[in-house]
């Protein structure tokens, strides 16, 4: 493996075409100060977005910067846009939320390591444009949906790559939890929302 070229390996990473003993050496492997851009080169290869890709946020998920200058969570499987990546993607997603034992015991091979009925619930998260499975979270009901990656992407970009940072029509990159302003706007639209996909 190590005669192979670094973006080949890389190529066959992203893909899935490794053997599990591949994949294991290399995380044994010292890392290169260059494998981000190698990957990114990689991902430019392997998806429909070329170099318009930014960062990778979940196995499905991908920061893309759009041909306008603005940023967006794209699904890799359909391109579906989940929107800005300062709002969680999982309130544009349609969810599936299992809280009853009989739906635990579809997914739990045994009721001893079931949630507890009433106590938590397990929120499956699936793409609104392919139905991919993006997610799954355990956690207690009513619990706001987890926002597991706000990207940083001026830092990343600058900090830590030495590159030039990532900008957005509004100018430099704004750091900051933005989910709320979907919230808002949900609270103040008065559309009816359709509830039929929503918690089955
Ligand atoms: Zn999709």
């Amino acid at each position: 493996m190590s005669e192979r070229d670094s973006r080949e390996v890389l190529r066959d990473l992203e893909t899935g075409r490794m053997s599990w003993d591949e994949v294991r050496e290399i995380l044994r492997q010292k890392k290169t100060l260059n494998r981000f851009s190698e990957y990114r080169s990689a991902l430019s290869e392997t998806t429909p977005f070329g170099d318009r890709v930014l960062l990778r946020v979940g196995e499905y998920l991908l920061v893309v910067c759009e041909p306008d200058g603005s940023h967006a969570v794209r699904c890799l499987e359909c391109e579906h846009d989940f929107g800005d990546p300062r709002v969680n993607w999982k309130l544009s997603s349609r969810v599936r939320v299992r809280r009853t034992l009989e739906e635990f015991l579809e997914i739990y091979l045994y009721e001893e390591v079931c949630p507890e009925p009433g106590i938590a619930e397990v929120r499956e998260y699936y793409c609104p444009g392919c139905f991919t499975l993006l997610c799954v979270e355990c956690v207690p009901t009513g619990y706001p949906p987890m926002f597991e990656f706000l990207p940083d992407l001026a830092s990343v970009y600058t900090d830590i790559l030495g590159d030039t940072a990532p900008t957005d029509p509004e100018g430099e990159w704004v750091f900051e939890d933005r989910s709320l302003s979907k919230v808002e706007a949900w609270a103040s639209t008065t559309t009816t929302v359709d509830t039929q996909g929503a918690g089955r």
